[in-house]
């Protein structure tokens, strides 16, 4: 499907909501406590992988409220349309040194598990004070490599999904919750 396609199709791709945006926003506050209450007083290091994670990490970080600071990188293993390339590119890494820090790697769906799996073995390697996962979706049925989050804040089935931060060729990003996608049509 092209653009003018994809636009054209745009809504009758969205299959049905899997998670409101209410039902998202009052998990998030959970998480955000659980932060709290473990990291206070403690340096800490968001860390979100982009593109993906971007909606997650701006609403989680405005419900924690010790300390921390954000950072960015992008680390991508799919590449286009449903279909996992299986491969992991770090295409932009951390600017910052973690070794003083308490990592927390914030991340929007663990699949397979091979972008976290990754992920983490890069980072643990860069010797943080200690270093955490926490991802908005988990699909562990999927699971290709034996890598499992600290934290999950909602489990799911087999379906590929779409919203708040996740994307089908780029577009969807925007919707406030989690719909699944209608791949048959
Ligand atoms: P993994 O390495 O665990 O297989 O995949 C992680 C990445 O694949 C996620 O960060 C996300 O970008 C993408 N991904 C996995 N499942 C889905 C899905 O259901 N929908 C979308 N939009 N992306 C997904």
């Amino acid at each position: 499907m092209d653009k003018t396609e994809m636009i054209e199709n745009f809504n009758s791709k969205i299959k049905r909501v899997l998670i409101s945006e209410d039902e998202i926003k009052s998990a998030i506050k959970e998480a955000a406590k659980k932060i709290d209450e473990s990291y206070d007083g403690r340096p800490l290091l968001l860390v979100s992988i982009l593109n993906g994670a971007f909606v997650f990490m701006a609403d989680l970080c405005r419900e924690i409220t010790v300390p921390c600071e954000i950072a960015f990188m992008c680390a991508s293993s799919y590449y286009s349309g449903t279909q996992s390339s299986g491969i992991v590119n770090i295409t932009m890494d951390l600017k910052q040194d973690i070794s003083g820090y308490h990592v927390i790697i914030v991340e929007d769906i663990v699949d397979t598990g091979r972008t976290l799996n990754d992920v983490v073995k890069l980072l643990r390697a860069r010797n943080p004070l200690s270093l955490r996962v926490i991802t908005l979706l988990d699909k562990p049925s999927r699971r290709i490599v034996d890598f499992n989050p600290d934290m999950a804040l909602f489990e799911i089935e087999d379906r590929f999904v779409i919203g708040y931060g996740l994307d089908c060729g780029e577009m969807y990003r925007n919707l406030p919750y989690i719909a699944e996608y209608d791949e048959t049509k």
